[in-house]
């Protein structure tokens, strides 16, 4: 039987009071049903898109789970006099989750990131956990008629968790419009992630990380993101305007 978590209101969506302990419970949990269910991982970006985006608010307030992926949602929190417990980010549930495939068998399936990347990041998980069921890979980079081949090869793994790394808001939106036909139990959108999976990004430093510096690390990394970290001083407005 899932697990219900507490949550808070920011900018109008739930973000869940969880521990990556208690998120890879309920995690389980959903596997363990076998239908449908979208765990969002949000950050500040994801929450001031959902400002203009009613669709990707739509989606991120009716998700199973909504996980803290940044210290701007923990930030944000306390200002409404909520502690949350701690960060469950996109990139270490997977990690997790592959760790926990090789015991519990669990079925995952990575789909997105440029040609090659998500193979690669397979046979990193395969080598860092071996016996972990990475039971199948494709690019997030194709055609609209590819589209329904990519849905039924995602059936024909049989996955259970399909990791989902198309960026935001496109992954959210892939889930939602796609979720009922996948036969996947656990559908997660993980920006990023394969690429530091794979080795083709390097994560930030633990010093930076612990120092709430992850962003920083990215946008020396890669320039581009730096359109996301743009959209931080509007975050912070929206939340102190809201109090
Ligand atoms: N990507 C993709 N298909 C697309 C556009 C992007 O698979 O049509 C991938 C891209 O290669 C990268 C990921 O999506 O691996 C986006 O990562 P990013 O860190 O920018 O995600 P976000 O910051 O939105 O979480």
């Amino acid at each position: 039987m899932p697990t219900t978590n507490s949550s808070v209101r920011i900018l109008d969506v739930p973000v869940h009071d969880v521990t990556m302990e208690s998120a890879l419970n309920t995690i389980d949990g959903y596997i363990k049903a076998k239908t449908p269910h979208h765990v969002v991982t949000a950050d500040a970006s994801m929450l001031v898109m959902a400002q203009d985006d009613p669709d990707l608010r739509r989606i991120i307030g009716k998700a199973d789970l909504v996980t803290p992926d940044s210290v701007g949602i923990l930030w944000a929190a306390g200002r409404k006099g909520t502690t949350l417990k701690e960060r469950v980010s996109g990139v270490d549930i997977v990690d997790n989750l592959c760790r926990l495939s090789a015991a519990n068998g669990y079925r995952i399936f990575f789909f997105g990131a440029a040609p090659g990347v998500a193979d690669q990041a397979a046979e990193c998980m395969r080598n860092k956990y071996p016996g972990a069921q990475i039971v199948g890979t494709r690019s997030g980079f194709y055609t609209e008629a590819e589209a329904d081949s990519i849905v039924q090869m995602i059936r024909d793994s049989q996955a259970d968790v399909v990791a989902v790394a198309m960026g935001i808001p496109r992954q959210e939106k892939w889930i939602d419009a796609n979720r009922d036909k996948l036969n996947a139990s656990m559908l997660i959108g993980v920006g990023g992630t394969l690429d530091v999976l794979s080795g083709t990004v390097r994560r930030a430093p633990r010093i930076m990380q612990k120092l709430a510096l992850e962003w920083l690390w990215r946008v020396l990394s890669n320039p581009k993101k730096i359109t996301k970290v743009m959209l931080l001083p509007r975050f912070v407005r929206l939340i102190i305007q809201k109090r």
